[in-house]
């Protein structure tokens, strides 16, 4: 398995990931796209015999997948300025779990964040209707948590923004932890 940074040539590569894995819905794709062409996605990818088995990206702004004011405002808080990114995307293909190839990819990110003056991430960690959360750990490993809300039904909004959950379809039972870590 080879690491290395995630480049803007890769993002049908990212977008097909999406729609298999995570996200769905036009709309969300081809804002995705645009953001990638301005130059806003940065981060890892994994890659053996020249395809992507995992990516953790992230975007240069702070955002929700979809707006949420009243929590957005307690994030914003606890940013206090600092320097935040938001998680854009965590992926490991299926076949590839259990490998340890997300924390490689969080190490390599921590180190390329740190470089950049990154200070803070903000992430919106998936939890599943069945209560599974996947990626808690690899977040909460990253750094101390300085901000922590566990939202029920985060997404329960999404099919009014054009994203389809993969796993409830377009009426979304999934819940998210918000997460703000400091990874200095
Ligand atoms: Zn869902």
């Amino acid at each position: 398995m080879e690491y290395m940074d995630f480049e803007n040539s890769d993002i049908d590569e990212l977008l097909e990931l999406y729609r298999k894995h995570l996200n769905d819905g036009e709309k969300l794709l081809s804002s995705m796209r645009k953001a990638c062409e301005r130059g806003l996605y940065f981060g890892s990818k994994a890659v053996e015999d020249n395809v992507i088995k995992g990516i953790f990206t992230f975007q240069r702004d702070i955002v929700f997948t979809y707006p949420h004011p009243d929590i957005m405002e307690r994030v914003m808080k606890a940013v206090e300025n600092r320097e935040t990114v938001t998680v854009d995307s965590l992926l490991v293909l299926p076949e590839m779990r259990g490998q340890g190839i997300a924390r490689s990819l969080s190490e390599r990110n921590k180190e390329l964040l740190r470089k950049n003056g990154n200070e803070l991430v903000l992430a919106e960690s998936w939890i599943y209707p069945d209560g599974r959360a996947p990626s808690l750990d690899i977040y909460e490993n990253m750094g101390k948590v300085i901000f922590k809300e566990e939202v029920p039904m985060f997404y329960s909004d999404s099919n009014k923004y054009g994203i389809i959950c993969p796993i409830c379809g377009e009426h979304c039972k999934c819940g998210a932890n918000i997460l703000l870590i400091d990874i200095t």
